[in-house]
């Protein structure tokens, strides 16, 4: 807080106007449940504290502004504080926002049974640009009966959409995403505005987040039964597989339409009607794509779409009997409690969970092929070869074009640095073999040393800010540690001077698999070295932990590939590459990275019952 700030306060509280809790039957309240804490002081201010609010204001000792020469003075420009920066959107983001408003795609309200709705009692949370702390729009404050409502609205239409024929579904899926296509740009200002990536980055979501859908169009009438050869003459066996019904989708913030897309999408093509939450944190994207799906055709009731409080949220739709399943991206410690939630009346579950990716270099690896190879293995649509393209621009430097390690470098960087690191899949521990290890982390320290760090919509950015002041605190927090037990910072290792939550780029070398940073998802922009001596112990270090989302190793020895392939324990595994996403491709985890598979032929499993029918008495 600025010194004039922690004045005011001080007398604001001796006046006893700070008031910090509830007022029930005329007693100051915390809340009862301390997990709703967050949710709670998010929502609007109350009448009382409104009231008070605006007393303060007409007495004058509400200000928002700093004082200089007695003077009440705005920021004058460029990298503000989020105190500073609530005073008034930056004026991009302000003509991003307006022309959204315009376009129709700034949604700012649930959606049930078709109708953009409010929160029952009025509450709303702030959305804000994790750049700037510009608060981008008000959302409703949701909770357990809006999402009954959801679930009713999803329950009845799905009596109508499930008898839908799969050709008619194909098409309105294919509308939809075409409508996403043609207005990418739109949504990726709206990923870059709420969530913070890149602009480019944002698009490079909006593409491959649009291609799940453009694939389960294909899918959907490709939902084949079976006929089982009858070991007895009378009878005629069937397999038939039918839509699982509605189903809760949860969603985290990192991907804010992605995630939705790759659940949504194998969903709707089986049959399936959906109430999907996004996070509290990113759901302007999720509302502008539900938009979208009404354009497209998709009838009302078919995508609902509820946010606020996730324990009521979630705690409805666990308690459902109409819910039949659960689908999950986001922390293993969330999707446990829904695991366990599901019991009651046994849902299906899938669910996408934390990673701890081993990023392994072997002596061997080749020099061209981490890009090269890429080029060749990776489908590609004109959109993700740019979002591609943009991440080898951002090493290619002329030190680094006559450099032994520039395309290794490549690879890891896309690997490590994509959304700020704050991807599952994202690189979380670098092993490197002893007899490069030394030069490998000079060149690598270079590399990353040329990433730009900004506001995610000013061009050349590669870098934006953290989600939020927590996730900057998880990374200042693993880092110590790590320094504490003896690691070394090559490069970053602190806050950037930008300010908000921008955190450096970041290397670190002389970590062991003990430190936090090793066991742990850092979820930033910190790539931490480890040097190891064979083949085996690198496979022992990359499997030592409790994920198994995805690995990556580059090497040159073809036997060595397919040995170490095998030998690791992860749903995804990366051999000379390291962007291996596509929607054609199962996605998922082994151990507690999770449940089930999305994308490919195996996410729309997902979705589908598989019912056993028995014709008797078949003769004559
Ligand atoms: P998170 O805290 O687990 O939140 C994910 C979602 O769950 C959000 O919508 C959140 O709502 C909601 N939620 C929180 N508590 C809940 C409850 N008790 N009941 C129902 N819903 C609840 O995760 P995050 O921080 O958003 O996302 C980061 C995590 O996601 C990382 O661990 C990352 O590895 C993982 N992730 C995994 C994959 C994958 O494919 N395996 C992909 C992307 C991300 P609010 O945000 O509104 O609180």
């Amino acid at each position: 807080m600025s010194a004039i700030g922690k004045i005011v306060a001080t007398r604001l509280k001796s006046s006893g106007l700070i008031r910090s809790q509830a007022l029930i039957a005329g007693k100051w309240t915390e809340a009862y449940n301390a997990s709703t804490r967050d949710v709670i002081s998010r929502c609007r201010m109350s009448t009382k504290a409104e009231s008070v609010a605006m007393k303060l204001k007409s007495s004058g000792l509400f200000r928002s502004q700093a004082v200089i020469a007695g003077k009440l003075t705005e920021a004058y420009g460029g990298h503000t504080r989020a105190v500073v920066s609530r005073c008034r959107m930056s004026t991009k983001a302000e003509n991003v926002a307006t022309r959204l408003n315009s376009s129709g795609l700034l949604r700012s309200q649930g959606l049930i049974a078709g109708k953009w709705t409010e929160a029952y009692d009025g509450k709303v949370i702030e959305v804000t640009n994790p750049a700037t702390g510009d608060v981008v729009a008000n959302v409703p404050c949701m909770g357990g009966r809006e999402t009954n409502d959801a679930i009713s609205a999803a329950y009845e239409t799905f009596s109508s959409w499930s008898k839908t024929t799969a050709a008619e579904r194909s098409k309105c899926l294919r509308k939809w995403y075409d409508l996403l296509i043609a207005h990418k740009e739109e949504l990726g200002q709206l990923i870059t505005l709420e969530q913070g990536k890149p602009l480019k980055e944002a698009i490079g979501e909006v593409a491959y987040g649009a291609s799940f859908i453009e694939y389960f169009s294909e899918e959907a009438k490709r939902v084949y039964g079976e006929i089982i050869p009858t070991p007895l003459s009378d009878r005629r066996l069937f397999v038939l597989k039918q839509p699982v019904g509605v189903v809760g989708v949860i969603t985290p913030w990192n991907f804010p339409l992605a995630m939705i897309t790759r659940k949504v999408g194998p969903a709707l093509a089986s049959g399936c009607t959906v109430v999907i939450k996004p996070s509290e944190l990113t759901p302007l994207t999720a509302l502008a794509a539900a938009e979208l799906s009404i354009q497209a055709g998709i009838p009302p009731g078919v995508v609902n779409v509820v946010m606020g409080n996730a324990k009521e949220i979630g705690d409805a739709l666990l308690a459902s009997t109409q819910v039949r399943k659960i689908t999950f991206t986001g922390s293993t410690a969330v999707g446990k409690k829904l695991m366990a939630g599901s019991a009651n009346t046994v849902k299906r579950l899938s669910l996408e969970l934390g990673g701890n990716a081993p990023c392994i270099v072997f002596d061997d690896a080749d020099l061209d092929v981490a890009v090269k190879g890429a080029e060749k293995e990776f489908k590609m649509d004109a959109e993700l070869k740019y979002l591609r393209e943009e991440l080898t621009l951002l090493c290619k430097t002329s030190e680094e074009k006559t450099s032994p390690y520039s395309s290794r470098d490549r690879a890891k960087l896309g690997t490590k640095f994509r959304n700020s690191g704050q991807t599952c899949v994202c690189a979380n521990r670098i092993l490197v073999q002893e007899g490069i290890y030394d030069k490998f982390a000079s060149a690598f320290s270079n590399a990353v040393q040329k990433l730009q760090v900004g506001d995610g919509f000013v061009d050349g950015v590669a870098q934006g800010p953290l989600i939020n002041e927590a996730a900057v605190q998880k990374v200042e927090k693993f880092v110590q540690d790590a320094i504490s037990k003896g690691a070394k910072v090559l490069l970053g290792g602190r806050r950037h001077h930008l300010g908000m939550t921008f955190y450096e780029p970041t290397v670190m070398a002389d970590i062991n698999n003990e430190m936090l940073i090793s066991r742990e998802e850092i979820f930033g922009p910190v790539a931490p070295l480890l040097p190891f001596k064979t083949e085996e112990d690198a496979i022992r270090l990359a499997n030592d932990t409790n994920a198994g989302l995805a690995a990556y190793l580059f090497t040159t020895n073809i036997q060595r590939s397919w040995r170490v392939s095998e030998a690791l324990e992860y749903g995804i595994v990366g051999v000379n590459e390291g962007l291996v996403s596509t929607e054609v491709a199962p996605f998922g985890g082994f151990k507690q990275s999770g449940i089930g598979r999305e994308g490919s032929k195996y996410g729309m499993d997902e979705y589908v019952e598989v019912k056993y029918v028995c014709l008797g008495n078949m003769h004559g």
